[in-house]
């Protein structure tokens, strides 16, 4: 990869400015000394007038007579010097106003044959003047260099001369020549995300075909999908599939805290993009700059953004279709983006990339594999049926992991439990063997564990489990695995089933020690945004009726200003714990009905840190409601992963 901004080779030295600086001060010294010059009074001078001791009189600028005495006034006044040792300085200067020279001069030589005249003199002093200009254009330049490096250290150390590349684009170019080529091979899964970039990889490959027929391509399109989903190898294996170049930047490397940066890196990034052209330009997180604007109008830094999106559109605007230039642009969250972004001509086609299912697993786990040593007993299939909600990043990160942990082994090859111990690892961040864990601690774990299988097996609408461990894993005590159905829309029984399998957790504890821990911090937040939800979203709630207060266009800003009455707030609030009491209250009915089970699987999972959907069935029986089985998902214990007070429909589902 090649980084295409021009970097000044040379830093500036700053050593000559202080040099000529030296030099100046220097020169106006010596220029001014003006070694045996005196000063005088005009009183003093009348008098050498009077006597005709005065060669010529010379007012410099109008303010400073410089009085040259004759061969007569130097052996009067200067006994011991000759005429010849002043040179060309005055014997005298006087600091005098013109009106008062002329009169006092006037006066002194009335009447006199030969009277000396004044020679008015502009004398500029040039030293001077220029230091005044030059100094605190130095100090400007100085000052700005210094904040420039400041900021140029931060991001890779561009020196000095990152004042001049502020305004370039940062996109690194990968050359299809140069560097290693990523294809749709290296890409697995995302068949239908791939066919759809099929026919840009066409049009750059014989734009001919498409222009005959007076057709048109596409000039952006956003690439919409879940972080580590391949959205940027997807791109890049675009511009490798069709050998062009590839310009990737990230939306966050346009905004720079000063003004009209961003917008001048879009302009350098597409012309830079159309002397290579054709070519791909990719934008990751273009929610950076293109989020919905005017949302937020107090703040200054928004101006900033707007300009760069503002200049983005432009420039889209501005390329004909056929220039054979293609933005692709990535983002997680498509419903943010500024609705001008995705105008016709602009990102008028959404790619969706979404996490991987069973087969897409396995296919990602083949492609990382390849340059793997793999021992006989690893099995791809088994391995993707154990990461439920991985996602491509993940898997590239098991696979990796995997070998160090064989590595560390000191093993010929990677075997089946290295892979099982590397995605435990990345589940939860690095297990934590040796972080103290008392046995009463655990205890109150596995129970509440226990409490959600127990509860959600017992719920014909709640997802059954999988898995379930206690082992810690990052912040994460225990962490459960469950079986979701794939469903688009969701009951009102539905949900509420899964709330009361949510709170199983704290209501076996409630049952079985009678005490309630902070340990539910993420049931909880799960339970009242889904209670809210229920309320405020979907109309669920029978006090409050068919009304949502949804905002799909996210314009609005519900910060200051609610939707709705107070009187509305105090009647969601009410309704919202209504319906989350009433499901624990189910939740410790179920768990009170099943205490045998439910301690018997306790102390399976202390025994064994782990169990199954057999351990379930042998001790429960199987569930008598069958279902289809899709996709799997995960869900973790106190580790909220969405803090934010962002709503997602679509999320509320999944646990
Ligand atoms: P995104 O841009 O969607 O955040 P990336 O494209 O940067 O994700 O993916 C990060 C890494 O994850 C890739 O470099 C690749 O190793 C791996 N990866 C992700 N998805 C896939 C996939 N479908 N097939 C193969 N590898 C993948
Ligand atoms: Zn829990």
């Amino acid at each position: 990869m090649a980084e295409i901004n021009n970097k000044p080779k040379k830093k500036i030295g700053f050593y000559w400015v202080y040099i000529v600086l030296i030099a100046f001060f220097l020169g106006s010294i010596i220029f001014n000394s003006t070694s045996s010059t005196k000063t005088t009074t005009l009183p003093e001078l009348s008098k050498m007038l009077k006597d005709g001791d005065v060669e010529k009189i010379e007012l410099v600028n109008g303010k400073t007579a410089e009085i040259y005495l004759n061969e007569q006034g130097i052996r009067k006044y200067f006994p011991n010097e000759t005429h010849q040792s002043f040179g060309k300085s005055p014997n005298y200067t006087l600091n005098v106003s013109e009106d008062r020279l002329y009169t006092k001069m006037d006066e002194a030589q009335q009447g006199m044959a030969n009277p000396v005249e004044v020679t008015p003199v502009e004398r500029h002093n040039w030293t001077g003047e220029i230091i005044s200009w030059v100094l605190p254009l130095v100090l400007i330049v100085v000052f700005w260099v210094i904040i420039m490096r400041r900021m140029g250290s931060g991001s890779g150390g561009m020196g000095g001369g990152q004042i001049f590349s502020i305004g370039k684009s940062k996109a690194q170019l990968y050359d299809q020549e140069k560097d290693t080529k990523t294809t749709f091979k290296d890409v697995a899964g995302l068949e239908e995300a791939k066919e759809e970039v099929m026919e840009i990889v066409d049009f750059l490959k014989n734009p001919n075909r498409y222009t005959r027929l007076g057709g048109k391509i596409p000039k952006g399109v956003l690439l919409v999908g879940p972080p580590g989903t391949g959205k940027t190898l997807l791109a890049k294996s675009v511009a490798g599939e069709a050998n062009v170049p590839f310009f990737s930047i990230s939306g966050s490397d346009f905004v720079e805290m000063f003004v009209g940066v961003g917008a001048s890196r879009v302009r350098d990034l597409f012309k830079q993009a159309k002397e290579k052209s054709p070519c791909i330009i990719f934008i990751d997180e273009i929610d950076a700059i293109g989020r919905a604007r005017g949302k937020n109008i107090v703040s200054g830094g928004n101006d900033e953004r707007e300009s760069t999106l503002n200049q983005l559109l432009t420039e889209m605007d501005g390329f004909g279709t056929n220039s054979g230039v293609i933005v692709l642009a990535a983002t997680n969250r498509a419903d943010i983006l500024d609705k001008a972004l995705m105008r016709a001509g602009r990102f008028d086609r959404q790619i969706y990339v979404e996490l991987p299912d069973l087969n897409g697993r396995r296919e990602i786990f083949e492609v990382h594999m390849r340059g793997l040593k793999l021992s006989n007993d690893v099995d791809k299939e088994f391995l993707a049926k154990q990461t439920p909600g991985f996602s491509g990043a993940d898997i590239a990160n098991v696979c990796n992991e995997a070998a160090l942990i064989a590595a560390r082994r000191n093993k010929d090859s990677i075997e089946k439990q290295d892979f099982l111990d590397a995605i435990d690892r990345i589940v939860g961040g690095l297990e934590k063997k040796n972080s103290v864990i008392t046995q009463s601690e655990k205890k109150v774990i596995a129970f509440h564990e226990a409490g959600h299988a127990t509860t959600s097996w017992m719920l014909e609408h709640a997802h059954p489990l999988v898995k379930v461990t206690i082992v810690p894993r990052g912040k994460a005590l225990g962490a459960a695995w469950y079986l979701p159905d794939e469903r688009q829309i969701t009951t009102k029984e539905q949900m509420y089933h899964e709330m009361i399998a949510t709170l199983g957790g704290r209501a076996a504890e409630q049952i079985i020690f009678g005490q309630i821990s902070t340990g539910a911090l993420n049931d909880l937040e799960k339970v009242s945004k889904q209670a809210h939800a229920m309320v405020m979203y979907y109309g669920l709630d029978e006090a409050i009726g068919n009304v949502s207060y949804y905002d799909s266009t996210g314009q609005q800003d519900y910060a200051f200003t609610k939707p709705f009455s107070e009187k509305t707030a105090e009647k969601i609030d009410a309704e919202v714990s209504k319906i989350i009491e009433s499901a624990y209250q189910e939740a410790l009915r179920i768990l009170n009905e099943h205490k045998d089970g439910l301690t018997q699987l306790a102390e399976k999972l202390i025994d064994q840190e782990v169990i199954f959907t057999d351990d379930l069935v042998s001790i429960f029986g199987e569930r008598p409601w069958k279902r289809e089985e899709r996709a799997f998902s995960r869900r973790k214990e106190e580790q909220p992963e969405d803090n934010g007070q962002s709503f997602n429909p679509e999320n509320t589902t999944i646990a």
